[in-house]
């Protein structure tokens, strides 16, 4: 595992760290929201405009044919990086969210009346509301896998509602509010014995696991760079070719157009049939440099580090008098990524969450983009705390004392 002295390495690597609120030391614990950059990554979008700005795959000229090389060597690496068979299987997108979109506007013509979607409780919005849409386009059925008390997915009645009408089973890999992993490869596997298609919603998972597509044998998965210190508004979605050729494009216009008249166009082959227009060149480019952050390090070690920081602040926040804790705590720990929802007995997420911003601790509250989980336990809202690799046990024991501040400062106006 990393030592301390290697953390602070690490975080010596992220300027933003350094802030100040209040007084106090930034603590930024809401990294399942968006990861903060190395300043590798930042010099890079620099360079980038000072040295290699260009359009893509247009140009004859030397800056052109740069950035067109720098666009698809970071191609290359995200399908080495999840182990891709093939680079044009990665789809530039402007994240998770729009490959979602671009799967559940593709796929219509394959969706009629009376079909079958299955998703799951434990969703975020942007893996829920695009596939409501498509079913009430296509008049057919949305079904949802329940959850336990202890946040793991239902999977009998998984196994119960599967059937040949069943057409796409779309679940994510590891859940932004609980933290819990679900066994995707599984339910692949029992999806495809119906026919059905498969997308993973892998928004959280790059900065957490190593992705093996092949080997779980997924039809489609996304994700976002800005969750693994890469910047906001770039994403991927990998699809099998063999669907992904016979399904129709999203947008069209530029770039995804072999032939054009105003009779008759012929679309580009993969990947650009999906990439119409300019990409966010830039973001690719930078994405690039942010893997290299993360391959540096490891995976396994970032795992491994997390997983440490993950049991001590379980057990440093069970230990306060009413606190819940959704998702299973240390019962779950085998299949638990480094998030924690939870709440503090009569008090108001929110208001808990103000107290800790005032003392530096930033943390995400409210529905999480996940309302229909957040209602399945009652409540209308939680505290998320998300580790980084840049925290520390430190921050963690910080974050505790804080709790307990907020929680008398709160109970106090509650009694007077
Ligand atoms: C963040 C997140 C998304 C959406 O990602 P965007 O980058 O906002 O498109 C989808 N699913 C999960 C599980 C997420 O955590």
């Amino acid at each position: 595992m990393f030592s301390q002295k290697k953390i602070k390495e690490i975080r010596d690597q992220f300027p933003i760290l350094k802030t100040k609120i209040n007084d106090n030391s930034l603590v930024y614990i809401d990294n399942a929201a968006t990861t903060q950059k190395p300043i590798k990554v930042i010099q890079t979008a620099n360079e980038f405009y000072i040295k290699q700005n260009s359009n893509i795959h247009r140009g004859v000229h030397f800056l052109s044919r740069q950035a067109t090389e720098k666009v698809e060597f970071v191609r290359k690496q995200i399908q080495k990086m999840i182990h891709a068979k093939l680079s044009s299987e990665i789809i530039f997108t402007k994240g998770a969210t729009e490959s979602i979109n671009l799967i559940a506007y593709s796929i219509e013509p394959l969706i009629k009346k009376g079909d079958e979607i299955i998703i799951s409780y434990m969703e975020h919005h942007s893996n829920i509301i695009p596939w409501k849409i498509l079913c009430d386009r296509k008049q057919a059925t949305l079904k949802i896998i329940p959850i336990n008390k202890n946040g793991l997915l239902e999977l009998e009645y998984f196994e119960s509602i599967i059937s040949y009408k069943t057409k796409l089973v779309s679940i994510t890999h590891l859940s932004n509010v609980l933290g819990i992993i679900n066994p995707v490869k599984d339910i692949i596997k029992k999806s495809h014995k119906y026919g059905s298609m498969v997308l993973i919603d892998g928004a959280q998972v790059p900065s957490n696991l190593d992705i093996d597509v092949q080997d779980l044998n997924v039809d489609f998965y996304v994700f976002s760079a800005h969750k693994m210190y890469g910047p906001t508004g770039i994403g991927i979605l990998y699809g099998k070719k063999d669907i992904l050729d016979t399904i129709p494009p999203y947008q069209s216009g530029g770039e995804m157009i072999k032939y054009a008249s105003f009779k008759k166009c012929n679309y580009s082959d993969l990947p650009f049939k999906f990439e119409a227009g300019t990409p966010n060149i830039e973001g690719i480019v930078v994405w690039g440099s942010a893997i290299d952050f993360v391959q540096e390090l490891g995976i396994k070690n970032i795992q491994l580090y997390k997983k440490e920081l993950l049991i001590y602040a379980i057990k440093r926040l069970n230990s306060i008098d009413g606190i819940h804790l959704y998702g299973g705590g240390m019962n779950n720990i085998d299949v638990k990524s480094s998030i924690i929802s939870f709440n503090l007995d009569r008090l108001h997420y929110f208001d808990v969450g103000m107290i800790l911003d005032k003392l530096g601790i930033a943390v995400r509250t409210g529905t999480l983009c996940a309302q229909p989980l957040i209602n399945f336990f009652n409540v209308e809202g939680m505290i998320r705390v998300s580790f980084s690799i840049y925290n520390t046990f430190q921050e963690v024991d910080y974050l505790y004392e804080c709790l307990i501040k907020a929680k008398n400062m709160l109970f106090k106006s509650v009694i007077l």
